[in-house]
């Protein structure tokens, strides 16, 4: 049998960047994986696919509505929706690969199967009907991620009743997508379709979308969705959802009490997801899980079986590719004896829709309930020139900073590249600096970046300068 410091049960960005450290740190590290790939949700049907597909509508959209404006005329401009799909594969392919690159690189063997605890130091893998091969690992770490969530009464068929993994492989445009859900899924491939020509309605059961992220980009981001003539029914719970033949039929419940009926020819189901455990077999290590199936652990990330560790979408906290790493890397460190420490408040969260949302820290709606006196400074993104120059125009950059020591507490944009640019936010919050130390930094000229720049500049006293 085979015998390892580590195994890693799950191949997604938790698991992978998990097994890469461990490897790094010397320990001898193995990693199972159920699919034929590696990579997990994330690259295989999660952020890379749902980006390549974001990308190729972009471009289209950008062909058809926005090159006249650049004295570009293309005529008549088509698009292959089965190319745009094949293209999103390859990329897909492309970026697994990598990992078995990565995987080799670092001399970790690769067990594909499904990974089940036989006791606390036997994995039992098993493939199809074959029987299992056990292995011996002294520490494991559970990184089985998350599947699709949806309600009791939805009947998923896969076919016209989806989840995001099927909206990433669909034989032809909707007619009328019926987005249930105006979360971060909805709206990223309620964009798509959009794009491509669907008519889009999305049916969202808080008064605003995007209900985690601060409220003035919710509004910003709607006003830019409903000027692309995406419809939105908010405060609609959805109460039934039937498919016939190739309709389906979405009920809900309005802020009236009264009953609301949707018809389209696709219904995209984007309620949140759920943390996946089936086949680990916790039972026969007495690991429990919460109300929500998450593994529970400490604040070492460790179950209460000292040498098990979770990590990323099956355990608590935002389910994101980012933050399921930092949990790799600080499970790993921990496990060689260092004191690594993750700060929750700092993992960002984006929206990559066009123009995209990105945020850290606090929300306004957050340091509110808290009751801490703070500032907020915002800048349109319009007034740049940089944006001016490329039409990409809607948009703002806020920065709220406490009001007694100017710390920054929470930096929140919409707008072109904003996943890209919350990265200073990060960094400047990662090094505790005051809005004024971002406020006297030179932001290189012309870029988007100095929407930052004039945010902070905003919050420490009106003193933007291109307003
Ligand atoms: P996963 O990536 O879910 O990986 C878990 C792996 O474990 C899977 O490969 C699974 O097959 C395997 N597994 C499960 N059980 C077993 C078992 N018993 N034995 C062996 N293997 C097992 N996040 C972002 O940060 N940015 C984005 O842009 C983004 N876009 C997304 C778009 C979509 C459409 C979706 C669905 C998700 C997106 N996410 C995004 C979320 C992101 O994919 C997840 O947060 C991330 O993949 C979690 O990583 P993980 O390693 O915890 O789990
Ligand atoms: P989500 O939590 O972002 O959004 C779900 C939405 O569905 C919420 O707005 C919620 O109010 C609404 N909802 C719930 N029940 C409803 C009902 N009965 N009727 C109408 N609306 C209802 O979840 P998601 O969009 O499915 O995404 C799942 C996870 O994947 C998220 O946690 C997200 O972090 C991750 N993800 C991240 C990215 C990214 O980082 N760009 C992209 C895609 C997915």
């Amino acid at each position: 049998m085979s015998s390892y410091d580590v195994a890693v049960i799950g191949s997604g960005p938790g698991g992978y960047v998990a097994a890469i450290r461990c490897a790094q740190l010397g320990m001898k590290t193995a990693i199972i994986e159920k699919y034929d790939t590696l990579g997990g949700t994330c690259l295989n049907v999660g952020c890379i696919p749902s980006k390549a597909l974001l990308d190729s509508s972009h471009h289209y959209e950008d062909a058809i509505k926005h090159f006249d404006e650049h004295g570009i005329e293309l005529g008549d401009v088509k698009f292959s929706l089965e190319k745009m799909i094949a293209r999103k594969q390859g990329v897909v392919d492309m970026t697994t690969k990598g990992i078995d690159f990565l995987m080799d690189k670092n001399k970790i063997d690769v067990y594909h199967g499904v990974g089940s605890f036989k006791d606390a130091t036997h994995i039992d893998i098993a493939v199809a009907k074959e029987k299992a091969q056990t292995i011996e690992a002294a520490k494991t770490i559970i990184a089985t991620g998350s599947k699709p969530s949806t309600l009791p009464f939805i009947t998923l068929d896969k076919e016209r009743i989806i989840t995001s993994t099927e909206a990433l492989k669909l034989p032809e445009v909707p007619k009328h997508m019926i987005v249930i859900g105006g979360g971060v899924i909805g709206l990223e491939l309620g964009q798509v379709y959009k794009r491509l020509g669907a008519e889009v309605t999305v049916v969202e059961y808080m008064d605003r979308i995007i209900p985690t992220m601060d409220k003035a980009q919710s509004k910003e981001l709607m006003k830019v969705f409903k000027k692309q003539k995406v419809k939105f029914a908010l405060s609609h719970g959805v109460t039934a959802v039937a498919r016939k033949g190739d309709e389906v039929i979405v009920k809900a419940t309005n802020k009236k009490g009264e009953e609301v009926e949707f018809k389209g020819d696709y219904c995209l189901v984007s309620v949140g997801r759920r943390a996946y455990t089936d086949g680990l077999n916790l039972k026969a290590v007495g690991i429990p899980t919460d109300n929500r199936g998450r593994v529970e652990v400490n604040e070492h990330l460790q179950t209460n079986v000292s040498n098990i560790y979770a990590i990323g979408d099956v355990i608590k906290g935002a389910m994101l590719a980012h933050k399921a790493e930092e949990e790799g890397v600080f499970v790993a460190e921990t496990m060689a004896g260092q004191k690594p420490h993750i700060d929750y408040n700092l993992i960002p969260g984006v929206v990559y829709t066009w123009p995209e949302v990105a945020s850290v820290g606090k929300t306004e709606e957050q340091l509110i309930e808290a009751g801490v006196a703070y500032k907020a400074g915002s800048f349109p993104v319009r007034a740049l020139g940089r944006s001016r120059a490329s039409g990409d125009i809607d948009g703002f950059v806020k920065i709220l900073a406490d009001k007694a020591t100017d710390e920054v507490l929470g930096v929140h944009m919409v707008g072109a590249r904003a996943a890209d640019l919350i990265a200073e936010g990060v960094t400047a919050m990662e090094f505790r600096a005051s809005a004024e130390d971002i406020a006297r930094m030179s932001h290189p000229h012309p870029t988007y970046t100095e929407a930052v720049k004039e945010a902070a500049l905003a919050a420490t006293g009106d003193r933007a300068l291109h307003v």
